[in-house]
């Protein structure tokens, strides 16, 4: 198995008028490609710096970050980034939002435009494609967010709180969304949640970043017998809870 992101010594200094912010401080991790990875700890330590890293929009102040073996010099083409917000452009169809990084790098063709239907269909969205943003729910037009990601053909994709803003039926149906497209794609995923159950319940791995500056506490691993689950199931057994409490009492030190 290869290895998608390797954090080695990365160290992220903010410097601001007000003075610097030591956001991260020595991080070592290696994420294996296929693995989807929770990012838990409390707010402000770091967590979106990371993914920033991971996606090459910012250089590391030190150390140094690489996506499958390479060494970033700018935005990684191999990452898809999703967030809380969905960012969909109110005045345009759905269809032509899953488009728009391909309208952007002037690369839409009758086939890509055809497997972006084939996605809509395939993320429960049918019927949608020439509807507008406003005409959907919460919970759909996140899936649209996710077809938008997952047209780039990424092998990476960033999920920084994308459930965060859904209400709890619909943010548990998009969590096993989530997981079984990932899983079926075999892509490597990293998870930003502050929802405890929500990363034991879809993660391989969970890593605990303690608070400023930002350093890992913990990495575990999630037992095979809840990873082989659906989080929907996973949430049903003594292990879920186990865990669970586990790193709530990991988190309970930060607070
Ligand atoms: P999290 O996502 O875990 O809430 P962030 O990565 O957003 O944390 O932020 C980590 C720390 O870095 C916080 O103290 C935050 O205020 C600071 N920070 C984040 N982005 C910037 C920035 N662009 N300029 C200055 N400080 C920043
Ligand atoms: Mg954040």
């Amino acid at each position: 198995m290869m290895t998608a992101i390797s954090f080695e010594g990365v160290n992220q200094t903010y410097m601001t008028k007000s003075g610097e912010t030591t956001a991260l401080q020595e991080i070592w991790l290696d994420i294996e490609e296929g693995e989807l990875i929770g990012l838990v700890g409390p707010s402000g330590c770091g967590k979106s710096t990371l993914l920033s890293l991971a996606a090459g929009l910012l250089p590391p102040t030190s150390g140094t970050v690489e996506v499958f073996g390479q060494k970033g010099t700018g935005p990684s083409p191999d990452c898809g980034y999703m967030f809380q917000q969905d960012y969909l452009l109110p005045w345009r169809t759905i269809l032509d939002n899953v488009l728009i990084g391909a309208e952007i790098t002037s690369t839409v063709t009758p086939a890509l435009k055809h497997r972006a239907l084939a996605l809509l269909d395939e993320l429960g969205l049918s019927g949608t494609a020439h509807k507008h943003p406003h005409q959907l729910s919460g919970g759909m037009r996140q899936r649209v967010a996710l077809g938008r990601t997952l047209l780039t053909e990424p092998r990476i994709v960033l999920l920084d709180e994308p459930f965060s803003a859904l209400d709890y039926q619909i943010k548990l149906q998009l969590e096993e969304l989530i997981a079984d497209t990932l899983k079926a794609r075999r892509l490597t995923g990293v998870l930003v949640t502050h929802d405890l159950g929500e990363a034991v319940a879809m993660c391989d791995r969970i890593v605990v970043l303690r608070n400023r500056p930002g350093r890992i506490k913990r990495v575990l691993s999630v037992p095979e017998s809840l990873r082989s689950l659906s989080p929907l199931a996973a949430r049903e057994t003594p292990e879920f809870h186990s865990l669970f409490r586990t790193i709530w009492g990991d988190l309970q030190d930060e607070y």
